[in-house]
């Protein structure tokens, strides 16, 4: 068997680093050992240590994570010496390592520098849709010239990723899609009424039809909209569970304001980041995606839908993989809160038409996005190298 090593330089609870801890934690149970080399610090690195997976961080890293567009010479001089010492310290962890692979941007780069230098197979697994506006050009084409130039193979979160590289100039003929895997018999809450009970106690809302919402509190990721919905639908109460990252606490500032301004506070409530999603989701009756700019994946609709809940989601990225409208879910234009208290609506009045899109939902993800299929299509990437 390969000795793969990851690399990547967040170990916050983001997506892309979830997709990383599920995949090496099921590797470590199955017999893999696939140790995770992270370039800052974070709680993703104890987890997976408890979890009885091989982490540990490369702490000069942060002198590069941290360096700006308008940084002084200084600053920019001592990231300089941080980029070699890092790059030293990755060539030196990659001894005995079959092949070396990196699960964000910022360790393409570094850890593409250094499995160069190291003669080792480089693979790269990329999470968002390049051709999205917050990459600015010259990112975009340093990212392409990496993918083509560095890496042995390029690993795509969805087909929608996958051509939005080769869009911008990626080679497609060395590209694959591994899709996020999800362990579902792990951890599935009861979604006893008890549950749903205490959830809503919780959360200072009665036991009345609510709509949740999961995910970073960011412009792009559309919270807005979902309060724009539920001010349409009377007798809907929301919960909005997740934090702002640092670059989007104005935002956060905002949405809250147009909640205590549209008088809603009674039936809008936010939780703040939860490490118990599921359990919050199964209390739920309907989950909501409301981002505004195409999604790369969203796992938090296959999340819900797992649970058995009924999602209506934007169209648009690789939300469409997940869902066919009308059979799996409702999908409805991004940004328009119109459409979605209308979907919303229409799940409430027709409990059976959403018990059918819910039913349909979860065989198909739990079919498609399992775990195992996930960490089998990696190794299949592995062993071709
Ligand atoms: N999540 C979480 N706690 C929260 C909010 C979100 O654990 O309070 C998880 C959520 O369950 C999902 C992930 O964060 O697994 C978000 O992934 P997604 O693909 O939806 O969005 P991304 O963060 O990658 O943009």
């Amino acid at each position: 068997m390969k000795k793969i090593l990851f690399v990547t330089h967040a170990a916050h609870y983001g997506g892309a680093e979830l997709f990383l801890r599920d995949i090496v934690v099921h590797a470590k149970q199955t017999g893999r050992h696939w140790p995770v080399v992270f370039l800052d610090d974070g709680p993703l690195v104890q987890d997976l240590i408890d979890a009885g997976s091989d982490a540990r961080t490369v702490k000069a890293g942060a002198q590069i994570l941290r360096l700006k567009r308008g940084s002084s010479i200084r600053a920019v001089v001592s990231a300089l010496i941080g980029i070699f010492a890092v790059v030293g310290a990755l060539i030196r962890a990659f001894r005995g390592v079959d092949v070396v692979c990196a699960n964000s941007q910022k360790s393409l780069f570094l850890a593409g520098l250094a499995a160069r230098l190291a003669r080792k197979p480089f693979v790269w697994i990329l999470h968002d849709l390049v051709t999205d506006s917050s990459f600015s050009p010259t990112m975009r084409r340093a990212l392409v010239f990496f993918a083509n130039h560095m890496t042995s193979h390029v690993v795509t979160n969805s087909l929608a990723a996958r051509d939005a590289l080769i869009e911008c100039g990626g080679r497609a003929d060395s590209i694959s899609v591994v899709y996020n895997g999800f362990d579902f018999a792990a951890d599935v809450p009861a979604a006893s009424d008890t549950d749903r009970g205490s959830v809503l106690q919780e959360a200072g809302l009665p036991d009345l039809p609510t709509v949740g919402l999961f995910g970073r509190i960011a412009t792009w990721k559309g919270q807005h909209v979902l309060i724009e919905a539920v001010e349409r639908v009377p007798g809907l109460q929301a919960l909005v569970v997740g934090d702002a990252t640092y670059q989007d606490s104005a935002y956060f500032d905002r949405i809250r304001a147009l909640v205590e301004q549209k008088h809603l506070s009674d039936r809008v409530k936010f939780l703040g980041f939860r490490k118990d999603v599921r359990r919050l989701m199964a209390a739920v009756d309907i989950v909501a995606h409301t981002s505004i700019d195409p999604e790369p994946f969203g796992r938090v609709i296959v999340e819900g839908l797992a649970l058995g809940r009924p999602v209506v989601a934007t169209r648009g990225g690789g939300v469409g993989e997940i869902i066919d409208h009308g059979t799996t879910g409702l999908l409805y234009p991004p940004g328009d809160g119109v459409a979605l208290a209308e979907a919303l609506r229409s799940l409430l009045s027709d409990r059976a038409m959403a018990a059918r899109l819910a039913a349909d939902g979860r065989s198909t993800v739990t079919a498609r996005f399992s775990i195992e299929r996930s960490v089998q299509d990696l190794d299949r990437v592995f062993d071709g190298l």
